[in-house]
């Protein structure tokens, strides 16, 4: 076992990565100039485990077996408590260039363990054009043993000064068969299940998981995908829309709330609430009230982000039904995405025209794009939905 089994379908990045590694750390061991490269671009589409790549690196260069998998190094990487591996994500919408200068700060320490020091950056497309000038100088000049990892889902996403400095490692979809054997093998989904969830997901291994395991997700599934069928009337598009926004809703809740509850128990159990200790039995000791109003701000603009990439999941999903019915009408013989609702599909491409079927998707590109430029939800989704519904 490596660090590297998790990643589905990823051969071609991980021959790269194992062999960067190995010779990294023997560079490290021999004393010599390491000639490794400090700066990492992680591509490739949604779901197709950029930052899980970016992470299985990281232990495998911390790692002094190369990523064995089962050492403490690998183990405090892989649950993000390594003191050598720092992982950020954009607090809010975005990184700001205050987050990205603290981090900068933190980035040229030495290593604590002698290796190297790994910076974790993920969703770097979502770095302001400063904070995105300030990440370029430190790329620019990195301390020796500093090593940065950018995620983004392409390189345009980055700027070309920046990208031109990075080593790129590509990663791509998995096949469905990949995805469902992963599934079926290490999380015992039955196989019809697997296959099922790995089709809905394409590719998206996190997405398939969910799919298989939470009988929640597979109901907001449902309610996203009947909703084609539902525009029937003026009145129905403006409930399809209000139903759309809360199913976003709620699927975001539900992840929030998860992430919320282990921060704030770790925040609390830090500063001391819940210990009987003398002066630590009237509540959070000092300096533990501003901690906690911290992360509560924290949380409340990740709950914003998660929340509009819950959106825009649904619209995507609502793609993936219109892609299907596309290709009844043309009669390509690809794997459908929805193949559990082939009924649906079917009815839809025969009472409509290809030319229809691609102005819904365009109209469901619009409406994401709206949202990008933070129009009202419920607007923006509701005008979507006349046009899905016009279009016939
Ligand atoms: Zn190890």
């Amino acid at each position: 076992m490596t660090v590297f089994d998790d990643l589905v379908g990823q051969d071609q990045a991980i021959s790269v990565l194992s062999r960067a590694a190995a010779a990294a750390g023997e560079a490290v061991r021999g004393g010599r100039g390491t000639g490794m490269t400090h700066a990492w671009l992680f591509t490739g589409p949604p779901g197709s485990g950029r930052e899980e790549a970016a992470r299985a690196f990281a232990a495998a260069l911390l790692c002094s077996d190369g990523g064995c998998g089962h050492c403490d190094q690998c183990h405090q990487v892989l649950i993000g408590s390594h003191p050598d591996l720092e992982s950020v994500r954009p607090e809010g919408l975005s990184y700001s260039v205050k987050q990205t200068r603290e981090l900068i700060l933190r980035a040229a320490g030495a290593p604590t363990q002698g290796r190297w020091r790994v910076i974790l950056f993920e969703d770097a497309d979502r770095a302001t054009e400063s904070a995105a000038n300030a990440l370029l100088k430190a790329i620019e000049e990195p301390p020796p043993r500093t090593v940065w990892l950018l995620c983004a889902p392409a390189p345009d996403d980055l700027m070309i000064t920046i990208r031109s400095r990075c080593r790129q490692v590509t990663l791509t979809t998995p096949s469905t068969e990949a995805v469902a054997h992963v599934l079926a093998t290490r999380d015992s989904v039955p196989w019809e299940t697997a296959t099922f969830a790995a089709r809905a997901a394409q590719g998206h291994i996190s997405r398939a998981r969910s799919l298989a395991l939470d009988e929640g997700t597979r109901h907001r599934r449902e309610a996203v995908l009947g909703i084609p069928r539902s525009l029937t009337g003026v009145g129905e598009c403006v409930s399809a829309a209000e139903r759309l926004v809360k199913t976003a809703e709620e699927e975001a809740a539900a992840a929030t709330a998860a992430l919320n509850e282990n921060e704030t128990t770790e925040l609390r159990r830090i500063y001391g609430e819940g210990s009987t200790g003398k002066g630590l039995n009237r509540g959070l000791v000092r300096g533990g009230a501003g901690a906690l109003k911290e992360l509560e701000d924290r949380q409340k603009s990740r709950a914003t982000r998660i929340k509009r990439d819950s959106l825009d999941a649904a619209l995507l999903e609502l793609v993936s039904f219109y892609r299907d019915v596309l290709a009844m009408q043309f009669g390509a013989g690809v794997e459908l995405a929805n193949d559990d609702i082939r009924f649906d599909l079917d009815q839809l491409a025969r009472s409509s025209t290809p030319e229809e079927t691609l102005r819904r998707i365009d109209a469901i590109m619009r409406c994401r794009e709206r949202l990008g430029a933070n129009v009202n939800p419920q607007m923006a989704v509701e005008a979507m939905m006349l046009s899905l519904r016009g279009a016939a």
